[in-house]
């Protein structure tokens, strides 16, 4: 049996996280075992379809460097695999079930069906969902609804008794009874659109998907998926809710907690080789100890059966370290040119960069590659080699142990190191320094803070005297300057 897998999202919004590892599961789940990965839009639902969503799967999977065999830009045996363009077919379907006596004709207005909401709501206990009115209208009922023209959506019958049984690979045998199922889902809409669960029963079944993975929010219409395909006498495919993807506090992962579109973690400079490791271990893992995993390791090495079952925590403090990692994996070369994005959107540098600028980026690789957790990071490592630091609180300067007065002085003799600064090897500097210090009885780490903020205008920067050396002397002491008279100011 050849594998056949699909991811299957609703361009209703940005690529969420969620839905990226399902699509890396079913992808290096297909390229491990000879399989064929499938794209398929499921854009059925036209309220909320949202045309800039397909683009963003676009763009994100060629970023991620996912590629599929088969898809609407692709094509394939199976096409079109944009559902929209599928509807007529859908419609075939919802008349056999019908023919079948599996599925039936509602008539119910909208109206109807909201206030048939708001009085449940107000009973709060008992019934919910729809109230099956229209399930047995006679012939006759029915005709003259026809007649009349009314819109009609197509219902799937849920039997009143009895259960459903199926087996997820994962979570084991399910067993739902028919009368806790959701009562009869809408499956074809008034406007010829089919809903989801439609759509992908049939889509799963045409396009001989063996293997179905996707989130465990799905879990509860399974059993109705179940009865569909027992419906039309199909073959069930695999299934396999993935574990839920939560955030620190344990709910499921939103925004709230942070970033979570594949869009968002492009922006802030998260690489993607860093997203695809850390991704892929959201419920999956090699063995105990191996965290590591290159795209063509997990082409190869991925399999289902070490999939987890619980939940996994979406852990950004984590994948902020990975992401580190594979940016110490970078060439300076390479840092360049991921950089200068940042530099230029953050104006300090032109496009193309002038001699000058890449002279100042060349120089600066060193001193900040190690610090960079996120390619962003840049704008604040390095921005003061771009223009003068913002003076806005005279506080920042002042190290605890030190009051104003002192400062200033601290920051004078710094000002007089500086005139032979370039002269001096760095030894020969960090002996100069010291030594001042000693002499003005502060330590080393606060006599060098104020200078680090009058050059920097922060508190954390690179290496103190090589980015003075990359700044230049006279304009480090040119800052010092306006810092010492900007912190004498009453
Ligand atoms: N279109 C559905 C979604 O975006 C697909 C779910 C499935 O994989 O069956 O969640
Ligand atoms: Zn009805």
């Amino acid at each position: 049996m050849s594998i056949r897998v699909r991811y299957a999202p609703s361009p209703t919004g940005k690529q969420h996280i969620g839905g990226i590892r399902t699509a890396l599961f079913d992808y290096f789940f297909a390229r491990a075992n000879n399989g064929t990965f499938i794209l398929r839009i499921e854009d059925t639902d036209r309220e909320r379809f949202h045309k800039d969503a397909l683009q963003d799967i676009y763009d994100s999977f060629h970023w991620l460097g996912i590629t599929w065999d088969e898809g609407p830009d692709k094509g394939g045996p199976f096409g079109p695999y944009l559902q929209s363009m599928r509807k007529d077919l859908y419609q075939n379907y919802a008349l056999e079930l019908i023919e079948k006596g599996a599925a039936y004709y509602c008539y119910c207005t909208p109206e109807r069906l909201d206030s048939l909401r708001n009085e449940q709501q107000k009973r709060k206990k008992g019934e919910t969902g729809y109230d099956r009115h229209c399930r047995d209208l006679t012939e006759t009922e029915r005709k003259s609804l026809e007649e009349k023209g009314t819109a009609k959506v197509i219902r799937l019958k849920i039997p009143l008794e009895g259960e459903v049984l199926f087996h997820d690979e994962l979570l084991g045998d399910i067993k739902t009874m028919n009368k806790d199922i959701n009562p009869d889902p809408v499956l074809l809409k008034s406007d010829g659109f089919p809903t989801y669960h439609l759509a992908h029963v049939v889509d799963d079944h045409l396009m001989e998907i063996t293997h179905i993975l996707r989130a465990q929010e799905w879990l509860s219409s399974a059993p109705l998926h179940i009865l569909m395909f027992q419906a039309f006498g199909w073959k069930l495919p695999k299934f396999y809710h993935l574990p839920l993807v939560l955030g620190n506090d344990g709910h499921k992962l939103a925004k709230r907690h942070g970033s979570t579109s594949i869009t968002e973690f492009r922006e802030k400079g998260y690489l993607p080789e860093a997203i695809m490791n850390y991704v892929s271990l959201l419920g999956w893992s090699y063995d105990d100890s191996r965290v590591f995993f290159s795209k063509e390791d997990l082409e190869q090495l991925f399999s289902l059966e070490k999939l987890n079952k619980a939940p996994a925590v979406f852990d950004f403090k984590k994948l902020e370290w990975f992401n580190g990692q594979y940016i110490r994996k970078k060439s300076g070369k390479e840092i360049i040119s991921l950089v200068k994005p940042y530099l230029k959107k953050a104006g300090f540098i032109h496009e193309p960069a002038t001699e000058e600028e890449e002279k100042i980026i060349k120089g600066m690789i060193p001193l900040i590659h190690e610090r960079l957790h996120v390619l962003s990071d840049v704008t604040e490592l390095a921005g003061f080699l771009f223009h003068d630091p913002v003076l806005k609180d005279k506080n920042e300067f002042i190290p605890k142990r030190l009051d104003r007065e002192k400062t200033l002085q601290v920051l004078e003799a710094c000002a007089a190191l500086l005139s032979d600064f370039d002269s001096r090897t760095d030894t020969e500097n960090e002996e100069s320094f010291r030594n001042k210090a000693l002499e003005l009885q502060v330590k080393l780490g606060d006599f060098l803070l104020p200078l680090r903020i009058a050059l920097t205008g922060s508190r954390v920067s690179p290496p103190l005297f090589e980015s003075i050396r990359l700044l230049g002397v006279e304009k480090t002491k040119e800052r010092v300057k306006q810092a010492l008279s900007f912190l004498s100011q009453e």
